[in-house]
């Protein structure tokens, strides 16, 4: 018996003619399911049910069903019918099942009234006063419209008078236990809302969220996660089969079909219901259906830049930047708390003991040696020296998970889970779960280094698109390829793409092949023609044609290759070779192509030198390149020389961005223009970056109001690009303003008013950028050869640390001077980036640095905290470019921040910089309330601004009673 039989049984009901409406019989997603199609002619479609034995082992006897619909026109009231069919089930055979259900469907669709007599022999409530309340109901016509709107069954069915009641004595039992767990939940913090009906149960759908504000997060933040300050992140929890008892819940496994949640965003407390239907039906089965959905609806996708305005105030939004932390509730969730309350571990080291169970077995590893009891000693006193968590605000501190049963609640604990993997989500890996060990953690969610998870999160469509930063952003789009380009060009980067099975070309290939592709470039035609024909070559496709026409040795990489040389791209194919346009051209023994020097000849130039010799000698014989070769398996300077042609033929950020907003819904990845790996590279150079930097104020020439742009630090020369720039997890703001606190607590208390912050550059060369807003700020500078000891240098004075960053200082000083650094910039760059200096906040601590003249060195990272990035630009080539700025962030004009007279940020020619107010957050204001606008003080806004809100949440549906 068991799974066995339940397979056997299913192809019997395949073959076996059921009838009464029933269609599609077929196996479900997991072990021991099956689904099939229902229709009657008073549904509008086909009712898709899905039903599930959690008890396969012992099947048919022991089998327990439990039965689900995702259809659109299953309505409150079919959905309950359903639920209720369940304990008449054990026992019966797949097609036994299937025929029980389709009958009794048929019975209460057809004349619901005696189904809802029939269902009386379970009702255990009270029913003479519920009969009561019928009464009062009966001229009650809203009551009737609401009915057919439950069914969701098309007009000529009877209007009933009162939803199908189908309680079951232990399911009311589980009502008490889900009032009990959500009223600990409200006692938490967290407001709770039932979303539509489901008899035995307080909602079908359980909305738990609370205001983003209590995240004490900053609205940088906010932002990159797609975020506004008024609404709630939101979870939501549905349990199709029955509100689970603790004990039950903790002994599901990772396909269990018990309960569904899903974590979002929503403006209101309380979401539609058809919003937050949809939103779990898309997870509900798999990881899978998952991903299809996210194809859909990815952040990436092109929206109408007021999207966000229009979305009505009650509709669920999923979260996808953290689809990781949905898929770890709905799988592993159980099997974690399981875990941490046998062995009273923290979260983490329950998740690394559940991986050396699973995957330790296999991995001959020094970190899987040692038993499991030894694992769990240390752990519990890893947690012993860790048992603070200071910076987390008040609702975060909270654990829960380990309470005794009595004082326990399950959706409570999902919901502190989730949250605190919210606010540390870039410390997990999105792919595996675990946590990144490398060290640094960004700003949103990424993945670990090891090559599996590197894959699949780019290849699964795990990874947002890329297409909403190309039509948003595009100058920020600009700035991040030039970085790669300038690291790989210079051989600085890093951080290279590899584990994402990206292919490029590899000069070792040709030489040896030489000889059989015959292959004559027609440069002035665009032409080349080869023996072997274009047929296995594919139009976009990107080709690299070397010249052929003498006798070469080996060369150390392509760029070191003394003649001729051309990325091109295929544009027509037929039997006798291909036509092509070019990306990028390098002339005799230069690594760097040949560079347009005006906007007008960003394209490249349309004729090669080698034009006037292919005319007269009828031809230059080339060598053609493919991208062929994993780059993981090339070693650094081949690589890095690969990765820069590459690069070059990323079309220029206007191109792709008109090809996108030509027709919304369009996928990058479809453009003709773009081929997969340049498409796969382009991808990893935008999603990879883990540091929020967002365009801050118009380029030059683009002030669209004429005013003064408050956000603009005032006395910054206008070919300094001024864009937002953060580092580190959400986590660090919180740490940084807990530094700022506890080094003037005293002279606080004291009732002096102290300078808590300074300003300081951090330069470096625009090599280094790349690895920076990847990792973190730079260390020690040996390079330099004047090392003042271990941490980030950092100097008031723009003129020091813009030497750091390969800019001389009179190209700092005269703004209209077009920078003579050419050759590190990508060719198809507007931005032209010719130096990056970022600008951060330290703690005004000068004393307790390693050193604070002639630079600031600071070796505590959690002292330093990023605000802006400045780019030295070819005001020129961005003002041609016809690249909109698109504002992001709307932030009012607070006036300019006080700073410390004594360490006073200087700018060119070492003249006072003002930092505005609006570039530190609001938070600072309230502990430090003499540098706050009078405004925020006086206005009536402060106590709105301010509040942390009730500790308490909200019962919105007074389920509580
Ligand atoms: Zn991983």
């Amino acid at each position: 018996m068991g799974y066995k039989q339940f397979v056997a049984d299913l192809r019997a009901a395949k073959e076996a003619d059921i009838d009464a409406g029933v269609t599609e019989i077929r196996p479900g997603e997991s072990e021991g399911s099956v689904s099939f199609n229902y229709t009657h002619q008073k549904l509008v479609s086909p009712l898709e049910i899905h039903v599930l034995d959690q008890n396969i082992d012992e099947y048919p006897e022991g089998s327990s069903f439990i039965l689900f619909t995702a259809s659109d026109c299953a309505g409150d009231s079919i959905v309950s019918f359903l639920s209720g069919l369940t304990p008449k089930l054990t026992g019966k055979s797949v097609q036994e099942v299937i025929a029980s259900i389709a009958r009794d469907l048929t019975t209460f669709i057809e004349n619901p009234d005696e189904s809802q007599e029939h269902s009386d022999e379970f009702e255990v409530a009270d029913h003479s006063s519920q009969s009561d309340a019928w009464d009062e109901d009966d001229d009650d016509e809203d009551y009737e419209d609401q009915d057919d709107d439950a069914f969701g069954l098309s007009a000529g069915l009877p209007p009933t008078r009162q939803e199908p009641e189908i309680i079951i004595p232990l399911w009311q039992d589980k009502t008490d236990r889900q009032r009990h767990d959500l009223a600990l939940a409200i006692d938490a913090g967290i407001s709770v809302a039932a979303v539509g009906d489901r008899s035995g149960q307080l909602g079908e759908i359980i909305a738990m969220s609370i205001n983003i504000s209590r995240l004490g997060l900053t609205d940088d933040i906010h932002s990159i996660w797609g975020l506004r300050s008024s609404d709630h992140i939101m979870l939501l929890l549905q349990f199709p089969a029955g509100y689970p008892s603790l004990a039950d819940f903790l002994t599901l496994q990772s396909h269990q079909a018990v309960y569904r949640a899903r974590l979002g965003k929503c403006a209101s407390i309380k979401p539609s219901l058809s919003s937050a239907r949809s939103a779990l039906s898309a997870s509900q089965y798999s990881h899978k259906t998952e991903t299809n959905d996210m194809h859909q609806v990815l952040p990436g996708e092109i929206q109408p830049p007021d999207a966000d305005h229009q979305v009505k105030d009650d509709k669920f939004t999923p979260l996808h930047l953290f689809n990781s932390i949905t898929t770890l509730l709905n799988q592993e969730f159980p099997a974690l708390l399981r875990t941490r309350r046998e062995h009273g571990l923290s979260w983490d080291s329950a998740q690394e003991l559940l991986l050396r169970r699973t995957e330790g077995a296999h991995v001959r590893d020094a970190n899987y040696s040692g038993s499991d009891a030894q694992h769990i000693a240390d752990a519990l006193e890893k947690n012993q020296k860790q048992q603070q968590t200071p910076n987390l605000p008040p609702i975060l501190a909270q654990d829960h998970a380990l309470e005794d049963e009595a004082t326990f609640s399950i959706p409570l604990s999902m919901m502190l889970f989730s949250l605190r993997r919210l606010i540390q989500s870039s410390k997990y890996c999105a792919s595996c779960h675990q946590r990144v060990t490398d060290g640094f953690e960004g700003m949103k969610p990424y993945v670990c280094s090891r090559p599996l998870c590197m894959d699949q999160y780019f290849s699964s469509g795990m990874a947002p698109g890329i297409e909403h930063d190309i039509i948003n952003s595009p100058v920020v789009v600009d700035l991040l390829i030039s970085f790669f380009f300038s690291a790989v060009s210079t051989l600085k980067i890093r951080e290279v793409p590899k584990g994402l099975g990206l292919l490029t070309l590899y000069s070792e290939d040709l030489i040896s092949y030489h000889d059989d592709l015959h292959a004559i470039a027609y440069f002035a035609d665009r032409r080349v023609q080869m023996k072997t024909g274009g047929t296995q070559l594919r139009v976009g496709e990107r080709l690299f044609l070397m010249d052929a026409s003498s006798e070469t040795g080996p060369y150390a990489t392509i760029l070191s290759y003394p003649l001729s040389r051309c990325l091109c791209r295929v544009t027509a194919l037929d039997l006798e070779g291909f036509n092509f346009e070019i990306c990028a051209f390098w002339k005799g023994s230069s690594a760097m192509p040949e560079h347009p020097i005006t906007h007008q000849s960003l394209s490249f130039p349309t004729t090669s030198p080698d034009d006037t010799r292919s005319r007269r000698d009828g031809g230059t014989p080339v060598r053609v390149l493919r991208y062929h070769h994993l780059i993981d398996d090339l070693e650094t300077p081949r690589c890095y020389s690969s990765l820069t042609v590459m690069a070059c033929g990323i079309p220029p950020v206007s191109e792709m961005r008109e090809f996108l907003i030509a027709k919304p819904g369009r996928r990058l990845s479809s453009w003709e223009k773009l081929d997969h790996q340049t498409y796969k590279l382009l991808h990893w150079i935008i999603v990879s970056n883990q540091s929020l930097i967002i365009q801050d104020n118009p380029g030059p020439g683009q002030s669209t109001d004429g005013e003064a742009p408050s956000t603009r630090l005032m006395g910054m020369p206008e070919n300094w690009m001024q864009f937002r720039f953060l580092q580190g997890s959400p986590e660090k703001e919180l740490t940084f303003q807990q530094e700022m606190k506890s080094s003037f607590e005293e002279q606080l208390a004291r009732r002096e008013k102290p300078f808590p912050t300074i300003f300081g550059w951090h330069g470096s060369h625009v090599g280094n950028w790349h690895s920076i807003i990847r990792t973190t700020l730079d260390h020690i500078k040996i390079e330099h050869g004047r090392s003042f000891g271990n941490g980030v240098y950092l100097s008031k004075d723009l003129s020091t640390s813009a030497s750091y960053s390969g800019l001389n200082v009179t190209m700092v000083t005269s703004p209209d001077l077009v920078h003579p650094l050419p050759f590190f910039t990508w060719p198809h760059s507007v931005l032209q980036v010719g130096s990056a200096v970022g600008c951060c906040e330290i703690i005004n601590q000068t004393d307790q640095f390693v050193t604070a003249e002639p630079y600031y060195v600071v070796n505590n990272i959690d002292w330093i905290q990023c605000r802006y990035l400045f780019v030295h630009i070819n005001v020129h080539t961005l003002a041609e470019s016809g690249l909109p700025f698109l504002q992001q962030t709307s932030r009012g004009s607070l006036g300019k921040l006080r700073q410390d007279p004594a360490r006073h940020l200087l700018g060119p020619q070492s003249k006072p910089i003002d930092v505005p107010r609006s570039g530190v957050p609001i938070e600072r204001f309230r502990m430090f309330p003499y540098l706050a606008p009078r405004w925020i003080l006086d206005g009536e806004n402060k106590s709105e601004e301010w509040t942390v809100g009730s500790s308490k949440g909200v019962d919105v549906d007074g389920i509580l009673g």
